[in-house]
Protein backbone atom coordinates (compact mmCIF):
# COMPACT_ATOMS: atom_id res chain seq x y z
CA UNK A 1 0.00 0.00 0.00
CA UNK A 2 1.43 3.21 -0.96
CA UNK A 3 1.93 5.95 2.04
CA UNK A 4 0.23 8.95 2.16
CA UNK A 5 2.40 11.94 0.63
CA UNK A 6 3.53 14.11 3.50
CA UNK A 7 2.85 17.94 3.02
CA UNK A 8 6.08 19.01 3.55
CA UNK A 9 6.14 22.82 5.52
CA UNK A 10 9.95 24.35 4.32
CA UNK A 11 11.04 25.87 7.41
CA UNK A 12 12.52 29.53 6.59
CA UNK A 13 14.93 31.03 9.31
CA UNK A 14 14.67 34.95 8.49
CA UNK A 15 17.93 36.27 9.92
CA UNK A 16 20.95 38.39 8.80
CA UNK A 17 23.23 36.25 7.67
CA UNK A 18 26.10 36.05 9.78
CA UNK A 19 24.10 37.20 12.95
CA UNK A 20 24.41 34.16 14.22
CA UNK A 21 28.23 33.97 14.37
CA UNK A 22 28.66 37.26 15.21
CA UNK A 23 28.76 37.90 18.71
CA UNK A 24 30.91 34.30 19.39
CA UNK A 25 32.66 35.59 16.58
CA UNK A 26 33.74 38.93 18.21
CA UNK A 27 34.51 37.20 21.29
CA UNK A 28 36.98 34.95 19.49
CA UNK A 29 38.43 38.02 18.05
CA UNK A 30 38.91 39.93 21.46
CA UNK A 31 40.31 36.71 23.18
CA UNK A 32 42.79 36.04 20.64
CA UNK A 33 43.59 39.56 20.83
CA UNK A 34 44.72 39.46 24.18
CA UNK A 35 46.66 36.20 23.69
CA UNK A 36 48.46 37.71 20.61
CA UNK A 37 49.08 40.73 22.74
CA UNK A 38 50.94 37.90 25.60
CA UNK A 39 52.43 35.84 22.62
CA UNK A 40 54.31 39.00 21.02
CA UNK A 41 57.13 39.50 23.77
CA UNK A 42 57.11 36.37 24.85
CA UNK A 43 57.97 34.16 21.75
CA UNK A 44 60.22 36.98 20.92
CA UNK A 45 58.64 38.58 18.08
CA UNK A 46 58.93 41.91 19.23
CA UNK A 47 59.90 43.44 22.85
CA UNK A 48 61.69 46.67 23.96
CA UNK A 49 65.45 46.45 25.44
CA UNK A 50 64.73 49.73 28.18
CA UNK A 51 69.07 48.93 29.01
CA UNK A 52 69.93 49.08 25.44
CA UNK A 53 67.16 51.17 24.36
CA UNK A 54 66.56 49.17 21.47
CA UNK A 55 63.78 47.28 19.60
CA UNK A 56 64.41 43.33 19.42
CA UNK A 57 62.76 41.81 16.82
CA UNK A 58 63.28 37.69 17.23
CA UNK A 59 66.36 37.96 19.14
CA UNK A 60 67.89 41.30 16.67
CA UNK A 61 68.58 44.31 18.29
CA UNK A 62 67.26 46.75 16.06
CA UNK A 63 68.32 50.39 16.74
CA UNK A 64 66.51 53.68 15.77
CA UNK A 65 69.69 53.88 13.45
CA UNK A 66 68.37 50.92 11.49
CA UNK A 67 66.61 53.70 9.53
CA UNK A 68 64.52 51.06 6.70
CA UNK A 69 63.83 48.79 9.37
CA UNK A 70 62.31 51.20 11.91
CA UNK A 71 60.68 53.65 9.11
CA UNK A 72 59.47 51.38 6.73
CA UNK A 73 57.90 49.46 9.79
CA UNK A 74 55.94 52.48 11.33
CA UNK A 75 55.07 53.49 7.43
CA UNK A 76 53.46 49.84 6.62
CA UNK A 77 51.68 49.67 10.25
CA UNK A 78 50.39 53.27 10.22
CA UNK A 79 48.81 53.23 6.80
CA UNK A 80 47.76 50.16 7.34
CA UNK A 81 45.63 51.63 10.36
CA UNK A 82 44.61 53.96 8.45
CA UNK A 83 43.20 52.23 5.57
CA UNK A 84 41.49 50.26 8.30
CA UNK A 85 39.67 53.37 10.11
CA UNK A 86 38.81 54.73 7.13
CA UNK A 87 36.97 51.34 5.67
CA UNK A 88 35.12 49.59 9.09
CA UNK A 89 35.65 52.98 11.45
CA UNK A 90 36.17 52.08 15.11
CA UNK A 91 36.05 48.51 14.93
CA UNK A 92 39.25 47.92 16.67
CA UNK A 93 37.40 49.24 19.83
CA UNK A 94 34.72 46.46 19.45
CA UNK A 95 36.19 43.66 18.17
CA UNK A 96 39.52 43.71 19.71
CA UNK A 97 40.12 45.82 22.25
CA UNK A 98 41.92 45.02 25.99
CA UNK A 99 39.64 47.50 27.61
CA UNK A 100 36.49 46.93 25.80
CA UNK A 101 37.20 43.40 26.59
CA UNK A 102 37.82 43.10 30.11
CA UNK A 103 34.67 45.68 30.48
CA UNK A 104 32.29 43.64 29.03
CA UNK A 105 33.43 40.24 31.32
CA UNK A 106 33.53 42.18 34.42
CA UNK A 107 30.07 44.00 33.44
CA UNK A 108 28.74 39.89 32.86
CA UNK A 109 30.39 38.71 35.63
CA UNK A 110 28.43 40.76 37.64
CA UNK A 111 24.87 40.71 36.06
CA UNK A 112 25.92 37.43 36.94
CA UNK A 113 26.68 37.56 40.31
CA UNK A 114 24.99 40.69 41.42
CA UNK A 115 21.66 40.74 39.36
CA UNK A 116 20.79 42.57 35.93
CA UNK A 117 20.93 45.97 37.20
CA UNK A 118 23.95 46.14 39.00
CA UNK A 119 26.08 48.60 37.08
CA UNK A 120 29.06 49.60 38.89
CA UNK A 121 28.95 53.30 37.95
CA UNK A 122 26.58 55.03 35.95
CA UNK A 123 27.05 58.52 35.05
CA UNK A 124 23.07 59.31 34.50
CA UNK A 125 23.30 59.06 38.13
CA UNK A 126 21.38 55.66 38.21
CA UNK A 127 21.68 53.86 41.88
CA UNK A 128 23.77 50.64 41.46
CA UNK A 129 20.60 47.84 42.50
CA UNK A 130 21.75 44.72 43.45
CA UNK A 131 19.04 41.83 42.89
CA UNK A 132 18.16 40.90 46.72
CA UNK A 133 18.23 37.02 46.20
CA UNK A 134 21.90 37.84 45.14
CA UNK A 135 23.07 39.94 47.69
CA UNK A 136 25.10 37.50 49.61
CA UNK A 137 28.97 37.97 51.04
CA UNK A 138 30.36 35.20 49.18
CA UNK A 139 29.10 36.59 45.64
CA UNK A 140 31.13 39.87 47.06
CA UNK A 141 33.68 37.67 47.49
CA UNK A 142 33.82 35.91 44.16
CA UNK A 143 33.72 39.40 42.22
CA UNK A 144 36.22 40.39 44.47
CA UNK A 145 38.21 37.97 43.80
CA UNK A 146 37.92 37.26 40.00
CA UNK A 147 38.31 41.41 39.19
CA UNK A 148 41.88 41.32 41.02
CA UNK A 149 42.93 37.97 39.59
CA UNK A 150 42.30 39.31 36.26
CA UNK A 151 43.99 42.95 37.14
CA UNK A 152 46.96 41.29 38.12
CA UNK A 153 47.29 39.44 34.75
CA UNK A 154 46.64 42.47 33.08
CA UNK A 155 49.05 44.71 35.04
CA UNK A 156 51.85 41.72 33.89
CA UNK A 157 51.12 42.36 30.01
CA UNK A 158 53.21 45.62 29.67
CA UNK A 159 56.36 44.42 31.94
CA UNK A 160 56.56 41.43 29.13
CA UNK A 161 57.22 43.83 26.70
CA UNK A 162 60.31 45.18 28.54
CA UNK A 163 61.78 41.81 30.05
CA UNK A 164 62.22 38.37 28.57
CA UNK A 165 60.24 35.75 29.76
CA UNK A 166 62.69 34.13 32.16
CA UNK A 167 63.23 37.38 33.90
CA UNK A 168 59.36 38.23 34.16
CA UNK A 169 59.27 34.46 35.38
CA UNK A 170 62.14 35.47 38.15
CA UNK A 171 59.68 38.68 39.27
CA UNK A 172 56.45 36.56 39.79
CA UNK A 173 58.33 34.11 42.05
CA UNK A 174 60.17 36.66 43.80
CA UNK A 175 63.54 35.37 43.04
CA UNK A 176 66.28 37.58 42.76
CA UNK A 177 67.11 38.73 39.49
CA UNK A 178 70.38 41.42 38.56
CA UNK A 179 68.11 42.32 35.50
CA UNK A 180 65.11 43.24 37.18
CA UNK A 181 64.70 47.31 37.90
CA UNK A 182 64.60 47.38 42.10
CA UNK A 183 61.41 49.33 41.99
CA UNK A 184 59.41 46.83 39.95
CA UNK A 185 56.94 44.89 42.14
CA UNK A 186 56.30 48.92 43.28
CA UNK A 187 55.55 49.48 39.73
CA UNK A 188 53.69 46.78 39.42
CA UNK A 189 51.64 47.17 42.57
CA UNK A 190 50.30 50.49 41.10
CA UNK A 191 49.93 49.23 37.95
CA UNK A 192 47.48 46.46 39.84
CA UNK A 193 45.50 49.32 41.54
CA UNK A 194 44.96 51.18 38.40
CA UNK A 195 43.67 48.20 36.65
CA UNK A 196 41.42 47.45 39.90
CA UNK A 197 39.56 50.36 39.52
CA UNK A 198 39.35 50.44 36.13
CA UNK A 199 37.81 46.96 35.78
CA UNK A 200 35.30 47.37 39.12
CA UNK A 201 34.62 51.24 38.44
CA UNK A 202 35.58 53.00 35.30
CA UNK A 203 35.07 50.51 32.30
CA UNK A 204 32.94 51.54 29.57
CA UNK A 205 33.42 54.98 30.95
CA UNK A 206 36.85 55.07 29.72
CA UNK A 207 34.75 54.17 26.09
CA UNK A 208 32.74 56.56 26.35
CA UNK A 209 34.41 60.36 28.09
CA UNK A 210 38.13 59.40 28.41
CA UNK A 211 39.41 57.26 25.53
CA UNK A 212 41.27 59.48 22.62
CA UNK A 213 42.05 56.84 20.44
CA UNK A 214 38.64 56.12 19.43
CA UNK A 215 38.35 60.25 18.59
CA UNK A 216 41.19 59.52 16.70
CA UNK A 217 39.76 56.58 14.76
CA UNK A 218 36.11 58.38 13.97
CA UNK A 219 38.45 61.51 12.68
CA UNK A 220 38.86 59.18 9.38
CA UNK A 221 34.95 58.04 9.34
CA UNK A 222 32.88 59.10 6.56
CA UNK A 223 29.39 58.12 4.86
CA UNK A 224 31.32 55.39 3.20
CA UNK A 225 32.51 53.76 6.11
CA UNK A 226 31.11 50.93 7.75
CA UNK A 227 28.01 51.31 9.79
CA UNK A 228 24.48 50.18 10.90
CA UNK A 229 21.92 50.59 8.23
CA UNK A 230 18.35 50.56 9.27
CA UNK A 231 15.26 49.24 7.29
CA UNK A 232 13.02 52.01 8.26
CA UNK A 233 10.02 50.40 6.11
CA UNK A 234 9.53 48.07 8.77
CA UNK A 235 9.65 51.00 11.12
CA UNK A 236 6.46 49.74 13.34
CA UNK A 237 8.14 46.62 14.26
CA UNK A 238 10.15 49.34 16.61
CA UNK A 239 6.85 50.43 18.62
CA UNK A 240 7.65 50.01 22.21
CA UNK A 241 11.10 48.29 21.57
CA UNK A 242 14.17 49.21 22.57
CA UNK A 243 16.42 45.97 22.71
CA UNK A 244 18.87 47.56 20.12
CA UNK A 245 19.70 50.20 22.63
CA UNK A 246 19.32 48.25 25.88
CA UNK A 247 22.55 45.97 24.34
CA UNK A 248 24.58 48.72 22.68
CA UNK A 249 26.88 49.84 25.72
CA UNK A 250 27.64 52.78 24.42
CA UNK A 251 23.86 53.81 24.42
CA UNK A 252 23.56 54.68 20.80
CA UNK A 253 20.41 54.51 19.10
CA UNK A 254 21.43 52.49 15.91
CA UNK A 255 18.31 53.39 14.23
CA UNK A 256 19.28 56.60 13.97
CA UNK A 257 23.02 56.15 12.95
CA UNK A 258 24.93 59.15 12.15
CA UNK A 259 28.98 59.27 10.64
CA UNK A 260 29.67 61.02 14.09
CA UNK A 261 28.48 58.72 16.22
CA UNK A 262 30.66 57.04 18.72
CA UNK A 263 29.67 53.72 17.45
CA UNK A 264 32.15 50.74 17.29
CA UNK A 265 30.51 48.31 14.91
CA UNK A 266 30.50 45.75 17.32
CA UNK A 267 27.30 44.41 15.68
CA UNK A 268 25.46 43.56 19.45
CA UNK A 269 22.67 45.86 18.49
CA UNK A 270 22.48 43.71 14.84
CA UNK A 271 22.76 40.68 16.89
CA UNK A 272 19.82 42.08 19.57
CA UNK A 273 17.43 42.67 16.67
CA UNK A 274 17.94 39.64 15.00
CA UNK A 275 17.42 37.55 18.06
CA UNK A 276 14.16 39.35 18.54
CA UNK A 277 12.80 38.59 15.44
CA UNK A 278 14.07 34.97 15.51
CA UNK A 279 11.60 34.26 18.59
CA UNK A 280 9.11 36.39 18.00
CA UNK A 281 5.59 35.58 16.29
CA UNK A 282 4.43 38.38 15.56
CA UNK A 283 7.37 40.35 14.00
CA UNK A 284 8.17 39.10 10.33
CA UNK A 285 11.23 38.49 8.27
CA UNK A 286 14.82 39.12 9.50
CA UNK A 287 15.94 42.07 12.19
CA UNK A 288 16.26 45.34 11.27
CA UNK A 289 19.75 46.31 11.39
CA UNK A 290 22.54 45.61 8.99
CA UNK A 291 26.08 46.38 8.27
CA UNK A 292 26.54 48.27 5.40
CA UNK A 293 29.63 49.41 3.89
CA UNK A 294 29.48 52.65 1.32
CA UNK A 295 26.70 55.55 1.08
CA UNK A 296 23.48 54.04 -0.52
CA UNK A 297 22.27 57.92 -1.04
CA UNK A 298 25.41 58.61 -3.45
CA UNK A 299 23.98 59.54 -7.21
CA UNK A 300 27.37 56.58 -8.22
CA UNK A 301 26.79 54.44 -5.19
CA UNK A 302 29.43 51.29 -6.50
CA UNK A 303 28.43 49.12 -3.84
CA UNK A 304 30.65 47.48 -0.96
CA UNK A 305 33.14 46.08 -3.23
CA UNK A 306 33.53 48.92 -5.19
CA UNK A 307 33.30 51.16 -2.09
CA UNK A 308 36.57 49.22 -0.93
CA UNK A 309 38.47 49.21 -3.59
CA UNK A 310 37.76 53.05 -4.19
CA UNK A 311 38.71 54.01 -0.68
CA UNK A 312 42.20 51.72 -0.50
CA UNK A 313 43.97 53.01 -3.89
CA UNK A 314 45.53 55.62 -2.21
CA UNK A 315 46.49 54.16 1.40
CA UNK A 316 47.62 51.08 -0.25
CA UNK A 317 50.61 52.63 -1.80
CA UNK A 318 52.09 53.84 1.37
CA UNK A 319 51.52 50.39 2.77
CA UNK A 320 53.23 49.47 0.00
CA UNK A 321 56.43 51.78 0.09
CA UNK A 322 56.23 51.44 3.95
CA UNK A 323 56.87 47.26 3.23
CA UNK A 324 59.48 48.01 0.71
CA UNK A 325 61.43 49.84 2.79
CA UNK A 326 61.03 47.40 5.67
CA UNK A 327 62.25 44.50 3.26
CA UNK A 328 65.29 46.72 1.87
CA UNK A 329 66.01 47.42 5.87
CA UNK A 330 65.92 43.30 6.45
CA UNK A 331 68.12 42.74 3.52
CA UNK A 332 70.46 45.18 4.71
CA UNK A 333 70.56 44.16 8.40
CA UNK A 334 73.94 44.43 10.31
CA UNK A 335 73.88 42.32 12.90
CA UNK A 336 76.94 43.71 14.78
CA UNK A 337 78.54 47.36 14.79
CA UNK A 338 82.01 48.81 15.15
CA UNK A 339 83.66 51.88 14.66
CA UNK A 340 87.20 53.37 15.35
CA UNK A 341 88.28 56.73 16.90
CA UNK A 342 90.95 58.30 18.23
CA UNK A 343 91.93 57.65 21.81
CA UNK A 344 92.67 60.57 24.00
CA UNK A 345 96.53 59.15 24.17
CA UNK A 346 98.86 61.62 22.34
CA UNK A 347 102.62 61.76 21.93
CA UNK A 348 103.53 65.07 20.86
CA UNK A 349 101.16 66.22 18.64
CA UNK A 350 100.38 62.78 17.01
CA UNK A 351 97.98 60.40 18.19
CA UNK A 352 99.51 57.11 19.06
CA UNK A 353 96.55 55.38 20.43
CA UNK A 354 92.75 54.63 18.45
CA UNK A 355 90.04 52.72 19.98
CA UNK A 356 87.79 49.87 18.23
CA UNK A 357 84.31 49.97 19.65
CA UNK A 358 82.71 46.73 18.61
CA UNK A 359 78.60 46.30 19.37
CA UNK A 360 76.67 43.10 19.39
CA UNK A 361 73.06 43.50 18.57
CA UNK A 362 72.41 39.69 19.31
CA UNK A 363 70.79 37.96 22.00
CA UNK A 364 73.46 34.94 22.08
CA UNK A 365 77.33 34.12 22.28
CA UNK A 366 79.07 35.98 19.59
CA UNK A 367 82.88 35.98 18.61
CA UNK A 368 84.17 38.78 16.72
CA UNK A 369 87.99 38.92 15.14
CA UNK A 370 89.62 41.88 14.50
CA UNK A 371 92.34 42.52 12.04
CA UNK A 372 94.20 45.89 11.32
CA UNK A 373 95.94 45.68 7.12
CA UNK A 374 97.88 47.66 4.98
CA UNK A 375 100.37 48.55 8.35
CA UNK A 376 103.26 46.61 9.24
CA UNK A 377 103.47 44.67 12.11
CA UNK A 378 106.00 46.42 14.19
CA UNK A 379 104.08 49.56 13.64
CA UNK A 380 101.03 48.81 15.91
CA UNK A 381 99.88 45.95 18.59
CA UNK A 382 96.11 45.46 19.30
CA UNK A 383 94.89 44.72 23.26
CA UNK A 384 93.21 41.82 21.56
CA UNK A 385 92.47 40.07 18.55
CA UNK A 386 89.54 38.77 19.61
CA UNK A 387 86.87 39.92 21.73
CA UNK A 388 83.40 37.64 23.31
CA UNK A 389 80.51 38.73 23.88
CA UNK A 390 77.54 36.57 25.94
CA UNK A 391 75.05 38.45 24.95
CA UNK A 392 74.13 41.97 23.12
CA UNK A 393 76.48 44.92 24.42
CA UNK A 394 79.54 47.01 23.57
CA UNK A 395 83.37 46.63 24.22
CA UNK A 396 86.09 49.14 23.52
CA UNK A 397 89.67 47.10 21.95
CA UNK A 398 92.58 49.32 21.73
CA UNK A 399 94.92 49.82 18.75
CA UNK A 400 98.61 51.16 19.98
CA UNK A 401 100.90 52.82 17.39
CA UNK A 402 104.15 52.50 16.88
CA UNK A 403 105.14 56.55 17.75
CA UNK A 404 108.07 56.01 16.22
CA UNK A 405 106.50 55.11 12.73
CA UNK A 406 108.15 57.23 9.60
CA UNK A 407 106.86 60.50 9.37
CA UNK A 408 103.55 60.75 7.06
CA UNK A 409 100.37 59.90 6.29
CA UNK A 410 99.31 56.16 7.03
CA UNK A 411 96.06 54.34 5.48
CA UNK A 412 95.46 51.38 7.29
CA UNK A 413 92.25 49.29 6.78
CA UNK A 414 90.35 47.57 10.50
CA UNK A 415 88.44 44.36 9.55
CA UNK A 416 86.03 42.79 11.72
CA UNK A 417 84.45 39.62 11.44
CA UNK A 418 81.83 37.25 13.25
CA UNK A 419 81.67 33.39 13.17
CA UNK A 420 78.65 33.82 11.30
CA UNK A 421 80.37 35.39 8.12
CA UNK A 422 79.78 38.94 8.89
CA UNK A 423 82.28 41.50 8.07
CA UNK A 424 83.21 44.85 8.13
CA UNK A 425 86.29 46.83 7.33
CA UNK A 426 86.94 51.12 8.33
CA UNK A 427 89.80 53.00 7.00
CA UNK A 428 92.03 55.01 8.89
CA UNK A 429 94.36 58.10 7.54
CA UNK A 430 96.60 58.16 10.10
CA UNK A 431 99.40 61.08 10.49
CA UNK A 432 102.72 60.40 11.97
CA UNK A 433 105.52 62.46 13.07
CA UNK A 434 108.27 60.06 12.67
CA UNK A 435 109.06 60.49 16.60
CA UNK A 436 109.24 64.19 16.57
CA UNK A 437 108.07 65.37 20.27
CA UNK A 438 107.13 68.71 19.69
CA UNK A 439 105.40 69.36 22.86
S1 LIG B 1 15.71 45.87 18.36
FE1 LIG B 1 15.03 45.93 16.23
S2 LIG B 1 12.82 46.12 16.39
FE2 LIG B 1 13.61 46.68 18.40
S3 LIG B 1 13.88 48.89 18.29
FE3 LIG B 1 15.84 48.00 17.68
S4 LIG B 1 15.69 47.93 15.44
FE4 LIG B 1 13.58 48.20 16.19
S1 LIG C 1 25.23 51.00 17.76
FE1 LIG C 1 25.36 48.76 17.60
S2 LIG C 1 27.30 48.39 16.56
FE2 LIG C 1 27.34 50.50 17.30
S3 LIG C 1 28.34 50.35 19.29
FE3 LIG C 1 26.13 50.23 19.65
S4 LIG C 1 25.70 48.04 19.68
FE4 LIG C 1 27.72 48.29 18.76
Amino acid sequence: MREPKKNIIPIVEDRVAGSQVMHPLRRLSQYSTLLILILIPMTGLFRIDPVDGAFVILGYQVWFSDIFLVMGFWIFFASLLVLMYSLVGAVFCGWACPQNTVSEWANALTKKLLGRQANMMDMSGKQMRIASRRASWLNYVVLSLAILAVSMVYALIPLLYFYPPDVILSFILFQSDDRLAGSLHWIYFVCVVIMVLDIAVIRHLMCKYMCIYRVWQHSFKTRDTLHIAYDASRSDHCLNCSYCVDHCFLDIDPKQSEVFDSCVNCGECIVACDELHAKSKKMAGPGLLRFALGDAQKERYRGAIGTFFGRAKTVTLFTLFGLMLFVIGIVNYSPASYSVYRSEAWQGDSIVEYRVNLANKLYRPVVMSIEVQGLADDYYTLDTREVHFDSTGRQDVALHLNPEMPKGIHRFQVLVTTESGWSGSFAVAHYANGGKHDR
